[in-house]
């Protein structure tokens, strides 16, 4: 087994990851497995992991807009989508074995637990995995900005940020050839240069309470076990 350079860390996914676009499926089988095993190897290297789940693949406050939806309503719809999505997650990785607990920023005892700090702490040091669902709990804020408080609250290392590109890069490698990738950068060296990283919100989360964030591609093979080890993926920011 792998050792760990990281005792805590907040793995943030997009709801994205866990659909499929070919088979146009929000949720699909075969995603949810692959990102569960990952999740399920990092937990047995013995690292605590705390995920914070997306909703993009069901709804986003700002797609309401265009229907004519009150902004807050469709962030408050976004919301119950991370809902849906970490009930998937921790569904699937009980059944790997994983011992798992949700925690929903806004109350539904039925389904979930509360957030609660503490609490939160507590399961991560026996060794469960936490989804943190609902988001913050509140309009206007994004699963990033969830990600950064949560990772600062429950005293996390670093904040895994899963994407589909395996760093950040000086211009969009999808459309230049040329696009140089950064192995390492300053929260500075981001705000100078431009580079989005997360939405200005999170990002000045994580920058104001020195919390390191690695932006890796979570299509590659193993990438969250290796990110977790502490190899060369991905660029880290801090
Ligand atoms: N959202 C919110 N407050 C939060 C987190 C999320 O209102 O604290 C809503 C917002 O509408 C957002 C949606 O939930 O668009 C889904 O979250 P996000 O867009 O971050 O999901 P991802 O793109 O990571 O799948």
């Amino acid at each position: 087994m792998m050792p760990s350079k990281f005792k805590r860390i907040i793995l943030k996914i997009s709801g994205e990851i866990l659909g499929s676009r070919e088979e146009g499926e929000p949720i699909h089988a075969k995603s949810l497995e692959n990102i569960c095993s990952e999740i399920k190897a990092v937990s047995d290297m013995g690292v605590e992991v705390g995920l914070v789940v997306g909703g993009g693949n069901i709804f986003r406050g700002l797609q309401g807009s265009d229907k004519g939806i009150d902004r807050t309503t469709g962030d408050s719809m976004g919301m119950l989508a991370t809902v849906i999505n970490g009930l998937a997650l921790m569904d699937r990785l009980e059944k790997m074995g994983s011992v798992v607990r949700v925690q929903s920023a806004i109350p539904m005892d039925k389904l979930a637990e509360p957030y609660i700090q503490r609490r939160a702490i507590r399961h991560l040091e026996r060794g469960r995995i936490v989804i943190f669902v609902s988001g913050t709990g509140n309009p206007y804020f994004s699963t990033d900005t969830t990600a950064a408080l949560r990772a600062s609250e429950i005293s996390a290392e670093i904040i895994l940020k899963a994407t589909k590109v395996d760093g950040i890069y000086d211009k969009d490698p999808h459309k230049f050839d040329d696009a140089v990738r950064f192995e390492s950068l300053s929260y500075m060296d981001c705000l100078e240069k431009r580079l989005s990283v997360m939405d200005s919100t999170a990002f000045s989360l994580c920058m104001d309470n020195g919390m390191p964030i690695l932006v890796f591609d979570l299509q590659q093979k193993h990438s969250i076990r290796m990110a977790v080890a502490g190899e060369k993926i991905g660029t880290i920011v801090k």
